[in-house]
């Protein structure tokens, strides 16, 4: 059991730099009244160490972006889970991390989020070292969609915005809510954006379902408009039509942007433009799906595999 001020770290470090979709203040009572989120984000980031977000540094601005790795690797520890990774990431590209767990494709994406510093080698946002930028700033241009979509008990405004304070433009809102394909069930909604949710049983709130959850979620990235995005899996209990419509939301909401997908169903991959089969830490097969599969190596073993099963 942690205890409240390890707690407070974490969940103030949590929210005001790594969910990059929320703009939470500082304040612990604002922080504890979103708990549930915050629990959930834990579990996801598995968060330890922190690199402050009031570090000082460049703001890296908006001009054409690419992402490179550079001998990057990374220990907790003693034991190496990155290993002299040398990798580019082109602005507009999509990138699908696959790999057995364990293979270090969340460790990946801390470091790209700078959440920890590489031990060895560095990383350039834009021809310059990341850690030459303010996090705060850098990590401004990141937005991540976590597989396990959550909501929270507040309005649907604010679960599109994640938070609880400033003012946002309705209109941009909605236009967030509609691209993610809640239009509709918006129009149904006798408080619109103000509608209450909840997780759990209450009459005056509105339970979504699995799949507008999902929605919601999704028109998250939408309104942050990041040009980095993050997918955490996007496999479900969706029924194949809720599916196949999520799939599209998140194909238009990755438009335009260098877009990583983590991953252990190939099928949802294949599309990528490059994809990175990582193990122990080391790249093992890269290359796009056809090259992949021409290669007959071991991701077209993996791809082999779960097609049967698809098929069986
Ligand atoms: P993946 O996302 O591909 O499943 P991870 O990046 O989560 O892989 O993990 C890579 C390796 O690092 C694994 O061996 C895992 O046990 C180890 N690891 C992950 N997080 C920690 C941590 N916080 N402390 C120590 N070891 C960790």
């Amino acid at each position: 059991m942690k205890s409240l001020a390890q707690l407070a770290v974490i969940t103030s470090m949590m929210v005001s730099t790594t969910w990059i979709l929320i703009g939470f203040t500082d304040s612990l009572t604002s922080l504890f009244k979103n708990g549930l989120f915050i629990e959930y984000l834990r579990t996801f980031l598995d968060y330890e160490e922190k690199i402050p977000e009031d570090t000082e540094g460049l703001d890296p601005g908006t001009q054409i972006r690419s992402i490179e790795f550079k001998d990057v690797s990374f220990s907790y520890k003693d034991k190496e889970v990155l290993s002299h990774l040398n990798m580019e990431f082109r602005e507009g590209c999509t990138y699908a991390l696959v790999g057995h767990n364990g293979a270090g494709k969340t460790t990946l994406i801390k470091l790209l989020m700078r959440l920890y510093d590489p031990t060895g080698g560095s990383i350039a946002y834009h021809g310059k070292d990341i850690r030459e930028y303010s996090p705060a700033e850098y990590r401004k241009h990141i937005a991540v969609v976590f597989q396990d979509y959550q909501m929270y008990g507040a309005s649907l405004k604010e679960n599109v915005v994640m938070d609880d304070g400033e003012t946002h433009p309705e209109d941009r809102i909605i236009a967030a809510l509609k691209k993610a394909g809640f239009g509709e069930r918006l129009k149904t909604l006798e408080k619109g954006l103000d509608s209450q949710v909840t997780t759990e049983f209450d009459r005056e709130c509105i339970n979504f379902s699995g799949g507008e959850s999902q929605k919601v979620a999704i028109s998250r990235a939408f309104y942050k408009d990041s040009d980095i995005l993050i997918m955490d899996e996007p496999s479900s209990a969706l029924d194949p039509i809720a599916e196949y419509e999520l799939n599209k939301a998140m194909e238009s909401a990755a438009k335009g942007k260098t877009v990583f997908y983590i991953s252990h169903r190939l099928s949802t991959m294949r599309d990528a433009d490059r994809i990175i089969l990582l193990e122990n830490g080391r790249i093992a097969e890269e290359g796009t799906h056809a090259e992949l599969l021409a290669k007959n190596g071991k991701y077209a073993g993996m791809w082999y595999v779960q097609a049967g099963r698809y098929e069986g």
